[in-house]
């Protein structure tokens, strides 16, 4: 067995410190004598409080170790057991941490049915009218939004400027923007193609819509600096147009003919 390695934190409690086979007799209550093997450290947690660690042999639980916590009243001679817990080492093998699944969500996830509500303060969206000062109760607001609907004022919340410029920097930077390798190797960019639909609104300046049935981005938006090889304007070299077909020729041998030879 190797030395034991005594991690200070606060001064051990001796008594605690020593209590080595009580902690192990512990993890026996609810382990077997083969899941348990070397003690590997001492920790003082505090006064009168130490954690003893066990290697975990168990199989499939490599670098796990039995945590063993013990302290001592004061004033009292005998240490008793805290707690028994299997804890990770450095090379355990454990889950990655978890990510809720609002985060992990990527464009694409959504089945049809899904729901993917947006929060009240998501910055993304602003509300397209007030509900002034006073304390409304849900009747209240509803009330106001079908007033707001009637005199047409339009959807509830829309598009913040935060929104609309995470929106276009996601559009500058992915498959249709400048760096895209298809416009990497395109011959002419966007906003000399016939094929590009003009868009009103704050970013009618930098992007349009390709509406080429035969290009890969037809339908989406695409930047101005964006491109393809489907661009109108693209014509062939010479040498990469395709060669003339021969004139054709007519075979005129009859079965009569045949049957003379
Ligand atoms: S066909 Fe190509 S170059 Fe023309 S608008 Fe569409 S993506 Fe741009």
């Amino acid at each position: 067995m190797r030395d034991v390695t005594t991690t200070v934190r606060t001064k051990p409690d001796a008594t605690a410190l020593a209590a080595v086979e009580l902690a192990r007799a512990a993890v026996l209550d609810d382990a077997e004598a083969g899941d348990i093997g070397e003690h590997l450290d001492s920790v003082a947690e505090g006064e009168r409080v130490v954690t003893h660690l066990f290697a975990c042999t168990r199989t499939g639980y490599r670098g796990w170790r039995w945590s063993v916590t013990v302290a001592r009243a004061p004033r009292q001679k005998h240490v008793t057991v805290d707690e028994v817990v299997l804890v990770p080492g450095e090379d355990a093998i454990v889950a990655p941490p978890w990510v809720p699944y609002r985060e992990r969500i990527e464009p694409g996830d959504l089945s049809p049915g899904d729901l993917l509500p947006v929060a009240d303060d998501d910055p993304r969206l602003v509300p397209t009218y007030s509900f002034g000062d006073d304390p409304l109760d849900a009747d209240d607001k509803a009330q106001i939004r079908q007033v707001a609907q009637d005199l047409g004022l339009g959807r509830t919340r829309t598009l913040s400027l935060e929104g609309r410029d995470l929106a276009a920097q996601r559009w500058y930077d992915g498959d249709r923007g400048p760096s895209a390798p298809i416009a990497q190797a395109a011959p002419d960019s966007c906003t000399t193609c016939g094929f590009l639909m003009r868009i009103a609104g704050p970013l009618s300046e930098m992007f349009g819509v390709c509406a080429n049935g035969d290009a890969n981005d037809d339908g989406r938006i695409v930047s101005f600096d964006h491109g393809c090889g489907a661009h109108s304007e693209v014509r062939l070299a010479k040498k990469h147009e395709p060669v003339p077909l021969p004139e054709p020729a007519f075979d005129t041998l009859t079965p009569g003919d045949v049957e003379r030879f």
